[in-house]
């Protein structure tokens, strides 16, 4: 489009309404005050409302919190339980090993138990309170760049009242230019504008490849509790069934209070089976003896699916750029060990702005100025905690032996271990061919175990997570060529697409116009958006992009 667009100018644009930018606007606008400094801050977010994208029933470690709001317990700050203690087992077919030795990562005593959905609800409130402007539903479609393309200028929102092949409706509302001396992304793991700027402005060429799992989670009602009440624990991480032990992921349950649990289940995308159906390992974790007695007679009452960056320390990309910064999970800032982001997130928003405010106080927003924000990462407990993580996930990826040894040496040394900057295979290259699995069988659930109340199917799924996106609108999956779908895919991998994706939006259906030959059918009404197509496709024959602003999943609990 070439269109002029309406711009609305702004000191400070925030993309994205996640923890990290959330904390960041609060952040802010607390320094500005102190300084008194008048502010025109905006912040977008594609979800309908705050919190309607964000997923998981999660443990929180309330590091940044406090720092950020000391007295966070006396404004409402809303916790579903406290962690009074941890189990962390092993699973085989049948049993369960309670590990004598829980690693000092995930100790979580103390921590609290939220719903991701409600606390970043309330974080806007805090942060609209001192004068964010937020505007859900909105989508950052576009970066917008200066006549040189190399600084950002701000972000174009996305059209609204296209007709499905992109004509205009009566209705159509075109997006605005939001104009910004500084543009914070936050668009959490596998950002699409942040796709963009890395390509644009050569972010990531000397970083390691990202690496991603995806996470399924469910909060379930129980008829009662008797299974936490007895116990000393209420959070439980569980590795081994039904994951091959090479395989990096693993099942958490935690206590809601109230009679919910939260449970979930992570596969790293780095898996090589072509025949995987990335839900089919949930499924089986649910059914595992263990499980089964916690969840039993429970019914689903939400469910969510998102991915999230794993790489850790060496695949963060460059964090500053003349005009803007990265925060959060689109920039890998996670605590891999801990499988921790939300306080990393929180924190690396908290310091950019003050980054930020140092800049606005020299009226310079190039990428030296902004390069403190690097400097204020560097000097913090933010960065001690990334890079004691910075080779964990590369250990996760090899075979047993080697995986313990990787493991234990960076125990003790505080993430060195027996080999440092380890690294990683990109995750769409580690598929391999169909051939390979013939005798094989991947991780797979029989059909007949769907009772759609405890053990729901993948369109089950989909309503549980009040999933709704405008249907004759353009897709927002778009399948760059479908000949290799239909002859090169098929062939070799089988469509992995209809198995990776989580939401049914890849359906493999008999080519009417080429008998004998399949067409995939894409129902993006279904999208979860948690991103997984476009990081695993084996030919990047995918790429996801933002529907129209207020589409997607409706969280309320996850
Ligand atoms: C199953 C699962 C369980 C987890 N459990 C835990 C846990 O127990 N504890 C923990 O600390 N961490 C956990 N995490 C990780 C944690 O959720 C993330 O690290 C954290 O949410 C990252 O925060 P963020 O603000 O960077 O991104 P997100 O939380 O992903 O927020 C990004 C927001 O930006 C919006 N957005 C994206 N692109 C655009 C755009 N172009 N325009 C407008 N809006 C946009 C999204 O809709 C979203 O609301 C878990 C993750 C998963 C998937």
């Amino acid at each position: 489009m070439t269109d002029q667009r309406e711009q609305i100018p702004f000191d400070v644009l925030f993309v994205g309404g996640g923890p990290a930018n959330l904390s960041g606007a609060i952040q802010l606008m607390t320094l500005a005050n102190e300084k008194g400094m008048e502010l025109e801050v905006a912040l977008i977010e594609k979800g309908a409302e705050i919190g309607s994208h964000a997923v998981s029933g999660a443990i929180l470690n309330p590091r940044a919190l406090e720092e950020l709001m000391p007295d966070y317990e006396d404004q409402g700050f809303p916790v579903e339980a406290t962690v009074r203690g941890d189990a962390f087992v092993f699973l085989t077919k049948d049993k369960t090993f309670h590990m004598p030795f829980i690693p000092r990562y995930i100790h979580n005593d103390g921590f609290h138990v939220i719903s991701l959905s409600r606390f970043t609800r309330w974080l806007a409130e805090k942060a609209e309170a001192m004068g964010v402007n937020i505007f859900p539903g909105f989508s950052g479609d576009e970066v917008l760049y200066d006549e040189k393309g190399s600084t950002v200028i701000g972000v174009r929102t996305g059209d609204k009242g296209l007709d499905v092949d992109g004509s205009r409706k009566p209705t159509f509302e075109a997006g605005i230019d939001l104009m910004a001396k500084v543009t914070v992304f936050g668009e959490g793991a596998r950002g699409s504008l942040v796709g963009d700027l890395e390509k644009q402005l050569d972010l990531a060429s000397s970083s390691m490849s990202q690496a991603y799992e995806t996470g399924i989670k469910e909060v379930i009602h129980l008829p009662e509790n008797r299974f936490f009440e007895k116990k000393a624990f209420n959070c439980i991480h569980a590795l081994g069934f039904p994951l091959d032990f090479d395989l990096p992921g693993g099942g958490f349950i935690y206590d809601m209070g109230q009679q919910r649990v939260a449970i979930g289940y992570l596969v790293g995308l780095s898996y090589e089976n072509p025949h995987l159906d990335i839900c089919d390992p949930f499924i089986q974790f649910k059914q595992h003896p263990f499980v089964a007695d916690i969840i039993k007679g429970g019914k689903v009452v939400e469910q969510g699916v998102r991915t999230v960056s794993t790489g850790g320390y060496f695949s963060m990309p460059q964090l500053v750029f003349n005009g803007g910064l990265l925060a959060g999970g689109c920039a890998a800032i996670h605590n891999v060990p801990a499988l921790k982001g939300i306080h990393t997130a929180m924190k690396s928003g908290m310091l950019a702005a003050e980054t930020i405010v140092q800049a606005l106080e020299k009226h310079r927003f190039d990428k030296e100025t902004l390069a403190v924000y690097q400097d204020l990462i560097a000097a913090s407990w933010l960065y001690k905690e990334l890079y004691e993580g910075r080779n964990f996930y590369q250990a996760l990826a090899k075979p047993p032996v080697l995986k313990a040894l990787h493991l234990g040496a960076q125990y003790v040394t505080r993430g060195k271990g027996l080999r440092d900057h380890m690294t990683i295979t990109d995750d769409r290259l580690t598929m391999k061919a169909q051939k390979h699995f013939l005798a094989e069988k991947a991780v797979s659930v029989d059909k007949d175990v769907f009772d759609n109340v405890l053990i729901v199917d993948k369109l089950t799924g989909v309503f549980l997570s009040k999933t709704m996106h405008r249907e004759d609108q353009p897709a927002h999956l778009m399948i760059h060529d479908p000949e290799i779908c239909a002859d090169q895919c098929q062939k070799e991998y089988g469509n992995p697409c209809t198995r990776f994706c989580p939401g049914n939006v890849y359906e493999a259906v008999p080519d009417e116009q080429h008998p004998g030959r399949i067409r995939i059918k894409l129902n993006p009404s279904n999208c979860f958006h948690c991103k997984t197509c476009d990081i695993k496709d084996p030919y990047d024959n995918i790429t996801w992009a933002c529907p129209e602003g207020g589409g997607g999943p409706g969280y309320t609990v996850v």
